[in-house]
């Protein structure tokens, strides 16, 4: 899409200046924004993917912690685990400023576990990108969408920008990530926390954070 508004002409130029992820954030995604497993076979015994304990567990709740070192786990069956080829997806977002705009930044990270020691590998990559000025304009740069049934189906080639189409689904892919708890606001959202901002759907909750504090004014 062709920038055509002011701020869509700004957002492309900003765009450009945004830098690849810190290290930090990658070593915290790699943690908490994806549901660990653990492998239950049909005698019950259930391998964590990520120390190697193996535990036996019949329960019907699938979220657990492992005993090892307390770590929370999803328990998936030997089967499923197969089917899937030992790969989990989540998403995650981070909020930034950038020349006065509020900024998140949402990704996508796979891993592949090995349940024989081997390293777990992991792939990250930008989905997308909300930004917002302190009056409200909403602009957005990410990747293509490609035409399909699943919600996150985006082409393994594409570059991060402008989109006009879609909104829903980058709002709910933004909503629905794992939030880096470092965040940064711009001066009229300064009264939240990373509490009040975590899992309220972060992308909607922060507009309307916005045009609340530009209706008082
Ligand atoms: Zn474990």
């Amino acid at each position: 899409m062709k920038a055509k508004t002011p701020y869509q002409k700004r957002i492309v130029e900003l765009n450009k200046t945004v830098r690849s992820l810190p290290n930090e954030v990658i070593v915290w995604a790699k943690e908490y924004a994806l549901h660990h497993p653990a492998v239950r076979r049909k005698n019950n015994v259930t391998v964590c993917a990520m120390c190697g304990n193996a535990m036996v567990y019949s329960g019907s709740e699938r979220n657990v912690k492992c005993m090892e070192y307390g770590r929370h786990v999803r328990i998936i069956e030997s089967e499923t685990w197969k089917a899937i080829k030992g790969n989990i997806k989540g998403w995650f977002s981070t909020l930034n400023v950038i020349d006065g705009i509020q900024l998140q930044r949402t990704f996508e990270i796979r891993c592949r576990y090995y349940l024989d020691g081997r390293d777990h590998q992991y792939y990250i990559r930008e989905l997308s990108r909300h930004w917002l000025s302190p009056q409200g304009e909403l602009a957005i740069t990410a990747l293509p969408r490609m035409m399909g049934q699943f919600l996150d189906c985006f082409p393994l080639v594409g570059k991060i920008e402008l989109r006009g189409t879609s909104q829903m689904v980058y709002d709910y892919i933004a909503d629905n990530s794992e939030l880096y708890p470092d965040i940064q606001l711009i001066s009229s959202l300064s009264e939240l926390t990373y509490n009040d901002i975590r899992g309220t759907g972060s992308q909607t909750f922060i507009r309307d954070a916005i045009a609340l504090t530009n209706g008082k004014q």
